[in-house]
């Protein structure tokens, strides 16, 4: 008899995972029956079918069409090998069919065939295209939305659907409720086990909606409920004032003036650092735009902590950010005698013992690195300050571990994301807040033009001409590797072409999964010159200082968000050339469209983001994600009034939970 599954079940008790298959999930985070009932549908495809028009472009959708030609060969822009017919639905209204390299597909396709095809419609140049569509014989249910799944190495979506439909009936009883009732009922939320059920196989698209609403719900108090109790912890905190220092002695040694935005910023963080008598600890987040200059306020309130005798931290989101800001430090500080190090996940054992060996001691010194500073938190002795460098990632809860750790201590966290002031106090709650609202003198503008795929040709040779005379480019791919589902440019395919269609110039690709050093590596590279085209996906995105990079073309643009194309704008233009931002794409939505352009014309972060605001309804949010849950992006499009009442729940909550409610937060918001 087989041992009935239940959460704890190891993943190798599921039908059709041996070896192989757990090696990869576990590999993947997802070593039990919960795991994988917690990984999420990407997307859902509906079983409706449509007929072909405007409205379905850009959209996964099921079209009944009959083929009038047979599947034929031929060689795509990119030198691609694909086959391709052309069809038409029950209107006579035509569409090219393409699938790049499935080759053998070509005698399945024959002129007069019927079926049903899926797959994401596009149009170019007034003509329709499916890519890769899944074919089917018969009819799907038009009431039933069907799961997809990111796959977890070469583990299927469908296999995954497989594995859970499996489990989920077995073991959905033992999911237990884990939002207080109170606060379930004030949001009409449905049961988590409900949620679970409803997320992998929902009964309409309603009800995968009340789903997907819950679990953001649960994200969303999870974090209020922590931040707040971290922030009333951190409000009853006293710390010794801090001796003002003339910081004439720092900025003397820069090759430039701070603006006027910078002083003042700089202004308020003297201001609650100083003082007489203990003092609560400071807790202020300084907002600006990529490139306003956050780094030097930075870097001369950590100079004002070392002048009275204190070590400040620095974190980075990425190590190639730590290395970026460990060397810049470097720089403003060689004039002092206080030490700046450099500690990230991949540091050697000798390497962080030396550094220990000044960290446990009583000199200031300036530690900068990744979370895995937070790991390391007991080793780093009289510290007054905690610099967060968030770029647009949100962090709080990391933010808090460095203060639990080491005792009281202040915290500035710095962010490029222009949020508005009411999103920014529910992210920071009681943080004080600092705009840096001009850019330095002499900034150029970047100038921003939107094309269509079918001008890549002139990109590639416009790429080639800026590399021959000395300058560097970024070419931005959503994508790592190739999707056959998905047409999306992706940055292993691009860079691949880029090799062969510019063989004498040297070209380097930079994604997310790459091991830290083979990242390291190539983003030295690319900072000493010696890679001139730089293939990557957004793992750029946050702030690296790269001057000779002036041009940055960003391919299916309207993949990403308007603040993530702005940040990815503020890549180049930092040097004295005149640069360039070059947003491709085809897509023909209005919408799309009316982003892209927006972006073209303005080049203000906060007014970006307040478009992105307006133009997206309240409503939208629940409706058009596609990823996950968790992450960056986890505060897109979720209305002010929506927070409000998050924030309201909290407030409920706290009221009137008991201490064992609230202790599954109270650690949370120590140890996430
Ligand atoms: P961000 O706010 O995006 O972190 P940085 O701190 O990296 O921006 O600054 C961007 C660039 O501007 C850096 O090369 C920095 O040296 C330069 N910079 C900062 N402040 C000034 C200033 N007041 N005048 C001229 N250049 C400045
Ligand atoms: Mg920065």
């Amino acid at each position: 008899m087989t041992k009935a599954l239940s959460l704890r079940s190891p993943v190798s008790s599921l039908k059709g995972v041996g070896k192989v298959r757990e090696e990869i999930l576990i590999r993947n985070g997802i070593d039990t029956v919960e795991k994988l009932l917690f990984y999420f549908p990407r997307s859902y495809r509906s079983g409706r079918i449509f007929p072909l028009g405007e409205e379905r472009v850009g959209a996964y959708s099921g079209f009944h069409l009959t083929l009038l030609s047979s599947a034929g060969y031929f060689t795509g822009s990119a030198g691609v090998r694909c086959i391709r017919f052309l069809a038409a639905d029950e209107e006579g209204t035509r569409v090219q069919v393409i699938y790049p390299r499935q080759l053998y597909l070509k005698k399945c396709f024959v002129k007069g065939d019927s079926a049903y095809f899926f797959g994401i419609l596009q149009k170019k140049s007034g003509q329709y295209y499916l890519f890769s569509p899944e074919r089917k014989e018969t009819a799907p249910d038009p009431k039933r939305l069907y799961p997809v799944y990111s796959p977890i190495g070469s583990v299927s979506s469908r296999r995954i659907g497989a594995m859970i439909s499996d489990c989920l009936v077995p073991c959905l009883p033992e999911i237990r409720e884990n939002l207080p009732e109170a606060v379930r009922q004030n949001m009409e939320l449905i049961s988590k086990a409900d949620a679970v059920l409803q997320m992998h196989s929902p009964s309409s698209e309603e009800s995968m909606k009340k789903a997907r609403e819950r679990f953001l719900f649960e994200e969303l108090f999870s974090f209020s409920v922590s931040a707040t109790l971290f922030s009333r912890k951190q409000s009853v905190q006293r710390i010794p004032a801090m001796q003002k220092a003339d910081p004439d002695l720092f900025f003397k040694h820069l090759p430039f003036a701070l603006t006027d935005a910078q002083e003042r910023v700089l202004n308020e963080i003297f201001s609650d650092l100083t003082g007489s008598g203990p003092i609560p600890p400071m807790n202020r987040l300084v907002q600006g735009d990529v490139g306003s200059g956050k780094t030097v306020v930075a870097a001369a309130a950590a100079f004002l902590c070392a002048a009275n005798g204190k070590s400040t931290l620095l974190m980075a989101p990425t190590e190639i950010l730590a290395r970026q800001h460990a060397a810049s430090f470097e720089k403003m500080f060689s004039f002092t005698d206080i030490p700046v190090f450099c500690l990230t996940g991949s540091a050697p054992k000798k390497k962080r013992e030396e550094i220990y060996a000044v960290t446990t001691g009583n000199n200031p010194y300036i530690l900068i690195g990744t979370h895995a500073l937070t790991e390391d938190g007991t080793l780093c002795r009289n510290v007054a300050l905690a610099i967060t460098d968030e770029q647009h990632r949100f962090g709080v809860r990391q933010r808090s571990v460095l203060g639990e750790k080491g005792g009281a201590m202040h915290s500035l966290v710095m962010s490029a994301t222009p949020i508005p002031r009411s999103l920014a106090l529910f992210l920071y709650q009681k943080s004080k807040i600092s705009v840096i609202d001009r850019l330095p003198p002499g900034r150029q503008k970047i100038e921003t033009l939107y094309v269509g795929e079918d001008k890549m040709d002139r990109i590639y040779s416009f790429l080639e001409e800026k590399a021959r005379e000395g300058q560097q480019a970024y070419l931005v791919c959503p994508l790592i590797e190739d999707d056959e589902e998905n047409p999306l440019r992706s940055a292993t395919e691009e860079f691949s072409h880029l090799k062969k269609r510019l063989p004498e110039i040297p070209v380097a690709l930079l994604h997310g999964k790459m091991k830290p050093a083979e990242k390291n590596s190539v983003m030295e590279a690319f900072q000493k010159g010696d890679v001139r085209i730089l293939v990557s996906t957004t793992v750029i995105e946050v702030g690296v200082d790269v001057p000779a990079a002036t041009v940055m073309v960003i391919r299916n643009a309207e993949r990403f968000g308007l603040s993530q194309l702005h940040q990815l704008r503020g890549r180049v233009g930092r040097g004295k050339q005149k640069s360039y931002c070059v947003l491709v794409s085809s897509h023909d939505g209005k919408k799309a469209r009316e982003r892209l352009r927006k972006l073209c014309d303005c080049h203000d972060g906060f007014e970006l983001a307040r478009f992105d605001l307006e133009t997206r309804g309240p409503g939208e949010f629940f409706g058009t994600r596609q990823s996950g849950f968790e992450g960056p992006n986890l505060f897109e499009g979720i209305s002010m009034p929506y927070l409000q009442r998050v924030a309201d729940c909290t407030e409920l909550f706290l009221n009137t939970a008991s201490p064992e409610e609230i202790l599954p937060y109270e650690s949370a918001a120590k140890l996430n």
